[in-house]
């Protein structure tokens, strides 16, 4: 029987058991952040088991592409040194909510094992949980006592997590051996004897306290190894020796001009069964959207692949090889799983790619590696290093698994503790690395919990509940502690008129610490004020908020495949990772500019929302990111729920308008399938301006269409420098003088223009609304202009044009205009700061 008959067999046999059929969820489980891959048919219902999903039927069964690499079910030590477990496998199975049960369950499995397929009955035995007697029965009308048997929980009853949906479940297993002894044989881990169906029955809830409840309905969720049921249906020994990967094993063989060996222990045939498992699981992540990376699931895509490839190297593979199986693998299975052939060309570049990147530093490794353990051999050691596998990791890009994998090759292991020292090290190194004096957190033993209160304030009044040294704990804090790539803030703590200067900031279970410039001398109970640096957090929030459009922008450009990789955010810039398998084009640059910056223009109210992190699961639309861990409770931002949705804990603008203007500064490639765009925002832009105009005059490139897209910048900046002021008012007001309930504002500002002033003024006029009179001054062309504005319930008695020529005589110049708005210039520029601090002495005059 082909192995597409069998899998069609089992579809058709439960079909005709009333059965819908349904197709394979991915085996990248999007919307699920609790899991890394797929590792089970049931995944796709959880929600149905759950309580909180419903189907429109109670019969399904389907064929479920599973990856077990990680967390709970993790195989991979087992592939290509046994015969029958996988990376990735198909799960075949059929389910019933709240419908049939146990007997139904079992006859059926019997039936279309030893009816449909003909299997041996002596080979097969059942295994139910001890208590469970209804199975146990149910089996009896099928199987010897001699082949049932009871195991406890560890084997037999099966539960989803520490709470949650649970039962007892019954195996069948298969005895290959020729004497059929294999009854003791059940449940040991031996090759002789296999599980191939795993029935369980949905029949309690664990509660959180541990009791189990009866479940009101009752379900069935049943799993088979498909590989392992296509060998054993075939009559043979291994998985491999199927058609699921003979047509793989051939390919290898013509490629590397070696002959596949069955034997176990062989190299070369362990070599061979490990590339063909590990092809599968590549190309099927790839296919539904994952990348190898640095972190999380890319990570363990990564590391899948260098074991591949240096198995390849074994077999005397120089040049990149796993990519040239993709076309024998779309042959075996793309008319079951199209998405092979749709994402045929995705697949093959991001795997060559990474096997390309990989070859460079593998020679080399490899040759570290026969050092290190002659080195050792001489020494009569064991052990390597900790250090020796960090070197290859960091250097060479050796996972820790592949380094152990050719290490127990060699008979020799790894200090695997003393490296994951040195990785953790590595990793607070790259976290520090910008901070100063930042001393561990001497924290005392109580605990303490401090209010995050920077979403809505820069600053707060707060009281001390912990110091030492440098450090100290407050009851609320507007400090944000660096995560999500967002930094930290930096400001200020004053303490009985002493201010501390604020340089790091961390967290430590619900408290955080703040690590100030000096020791801090105060009391416990004391009241302290806690002021972020408002300007450099302002462009911090500009910088996140750009990020996410920035990340929808991408998306609509390049694709929905697109996923972050990695994001930093920083007063001065942005920088968002993602996976992407060439260069972004300059025309895409542009497009992905324009749509931000037209989606900063469109005034967008930023809101934030918090939910269960089921409640967000469910709703697609909300971006995720499945390395991250989450709370039960998470935050989501949203700029117009039809826009961007993303989990974030992060620190935003209120309206997209205030990010001003973006500019995308690069745009290059970190390692093989990741990019890196960096960005800024606000005045960085002006910066970035600056910069441009350097480099032209050092150029001397007088080329018009650069000074052209300059003027064009330009105008953008002074557009975006309006609005930056706006936010400015308000501060401006509050520290302006008085005199008899009038505010009275005067200011310096650096502005290009004189129209561009005028607005300024207007705008400020607007603000204040009644009862002010502000004077806003600016070097323009290296003369003074002023514009002088009035609120209109003053206007008669204080008008601006009298104010203005007032304010010119003491500059040698003059001026006039209306009542409520009048201009001026003046040349002794030299004048100007006496001019503002002394305006105030101009009205009073003026008013008597
Ligand atoms: P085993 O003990 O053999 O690892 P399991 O108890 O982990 O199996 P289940 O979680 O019950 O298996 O999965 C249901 C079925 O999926 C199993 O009966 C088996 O046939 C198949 N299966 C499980 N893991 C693998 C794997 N790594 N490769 C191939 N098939 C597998
Ligand atoms: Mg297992």
């Amino acid at each position: 029987m082909t192995s597409k008959e069998v899998r069609q067999s089992f579809l058709d046999f439960f079909a005709e058991k009333g059965h819908r059929i349904v197709p394979s969820n991915p085996v990248i489980p999007h919307g699920d952040p609790t899991l890394l891959f797929t590792n089970a048919g049931m995944n796709q219902f959880k929600d149905v088991f759950l309580g909180t999903g419903k189907r429109d039927y109670t019969r399904v069964a389907d064929t479920q592409k599973c990856i077990r690499v990680s967390g709970k079910h993790n195989d991979l030590e087992e592939v290509g040194v046994d015969t029958f477990h996988h990376t990735f496998f198909e799960m075949l199975g059929n389910w019933s909510f709240g419908d049939y049960y146990k007997k139904e369950a079992i006859a059926w499995a019997w039936e279309l094992l030893t009816e449909v397929w003909k299997l041996d009955k002596n080979r097969l035995h059942a295994t139910v949980y001890k208590t469970d007697d209804e199975a146990y029965e149910l089996w009896k009308q099928f199987l010897p006592e001699s082949r049932i048997h009871r195991f406890d929980e560890k084997d037999n009853f099966w539960e989803m997590g520490e709470s949650g949906p649970c039962g007892p479940c019954s195996e069948i297993h298969y005895d290959r051996t020729s004497d059929l002894s294999g009854g003791k044989l059940v449940n040991s881990g031996s090759p002789d004897v296999i599980e191939i169906w795993n029935l369980v029955f949905i029949q309690f809830n664990r509660k959180i306290n541990g009791t189990l409840e009866e479940l009101s309905s009752k379900h069935v969720d049943t799993g088979m190894g498909f590989e392992r049921i296509c060998a054993v249906i075939n009559k043979k020994v291994s998985n491999y020796d199927t058609d699921v990967f003979t047509p793989l094993l051939n390919k290898i063989e013509k490629l590397s001009g070696h002959k596949y060996s069955k034997e176990l222990n062989n190299p070369n045939g362990i070599a061979m069964r490990v590339i063909a498992d590990h092809i599968r699981t590549l190309s099927f992540a790839i296919a539904d959207g994952a990348f190898p990376g640095n972190e999380g699931r890319g990570y363990v895509l990564r590391r899948i692949l260098r074991r591949a490839s240096r198995f390849a190297r074994n077999l005397g593979f120089k040049e990149p090889m796993l990519y040239l199986l993709l076309d024998t693998l779309i042959e075996i299975m793309g008319d079951v799983f199209p998405e092979l052939i749709t994402q045929k060309n995705i697949i093959k570049k991001v795997i060559k790619a990474e096997e390309d990147s990989f070859l460079q530093t593998l020679d080399r490794g490899l040759e570290i590696f026969d050092n290190i353990s002659n080195r050792l051999k001489n020494e009569n050691a064991k052990i390597i290093s900790g250090a020796d596998a960090f070197q290859l990791y960091d250097t060479f890009g050796f996972p820790l698994d592949l380094t152990e994998l050719i290490a127990r090759e060699n008979n020799l292991v790894v200090d695997t503790k003393e490296f994951e020292n040195l990785m953790n090290q590595q990793k607070e190194r790259s976290r520090s690395s910008r901070k100063i004096q930042a001393q561990e957190a001497v924290l005392p033993n109580v605990e303490f919990k401090s209010e995050f209160l920077g979403y809505d304030y820069f600053s707060t009044e707060s009281k001390v509940l912990w110091f030492e040294g440098n450090q100290i704990i407050l009851d609320k804090t507007p400090f944000y502690v660096e995560s999500g790539g967002q930094i930290s803030d930096i400001g200020t703590i004053t303490l009985e008129g002493y201010i501390y200067n604020v340089i790091d900031i961390r967290k430590s279970g619900d408290a955080i610490i703040h690590f100030c410039d000096s020791e801090i001398d105060t009391a416990t109970g004391a009241v302290a004020l806690a002021e972020v640096d408002s300007s450099r957090r302002r462009s911090i929030m500009r910088n996140h908020s750009a990020t996410h459009l920035l990340h929808e922008a991408l998306r609509t450009i390049l694709g929905n495949h697109l996923q972050q990789a990695g994001s930093a955010v920083h007063p001065d810039y942005l920088r968002f990772d993602f996976n992407h398998f060439e260069k972004v084009s300059e025309s895409d640059l542009k497009k992905i500019e324009a749509i931000v910056n037209e989606k900063i223009f469109e005034n967008i109210d930023v809101q934030t929302k918090v939910l269960s992190l089921e409640e967000a699961g469910k709703n697609g639309n909300i971006k995720m990111f499945f390395g991250d861990k989450y709370g039960d409770i998470v935050r989501v931002v949203i700029m117009d729920d039809k826009y961007s949705m993303e989990l974030c804990g992060g620190t935003h603008v209120k309206n997209t308008s205030e990010i001003g203007i973006f500019k995308i500064i690069s745009e290059s490639s970190i390692a093989a399938g990741v990019r890196r765009i960096e960005a800024c925002t606000g005045s960085s832009v002006l910066n970035f301006i600056d910069n441009l105009n350097l480099k032209i005059d050092e150029l001397q490139q007088n080329s018009e269409s650069v000074l052209e897209k300059v003027k064009h910048l330009e105008k953008e900046i002074s557009h975006f420098k309006i609005l930056e002021l706006k936010q400015q008012y308000s501060d401006w007001v509050a520290k302006s003088d008085e005199l008899d309930g009038i505010k009275i504002i005067a200011k310096e500002i650096t502005i290009d223009d004189i129209d561009n002033l005028r607005t300024i003024g207007e705008n400020l006029r607007d603000f204040m609304g009644s009862k002010g009179i502000a004077l806003i001054a600016s070097i323009i062309n290296e003369k003074i202009q002023m514009v002088c504005v009035v609120t209109d319930d003053l206007k008669s008695k204080l008008p601006a044009g009298k104010i203005v020529g007032e304010a010119a005589k003491q500059l040698g110049g003059g001026g006039g205009g209306k009542s409520h708005l009048a201009t001026a210039g003046g040349k002794d520029i030299e004048k100007l700061p006496a001019l503002i601090s002394g305006f105030s002495d101009i009205i009073k005059r003026l008013s008597v």
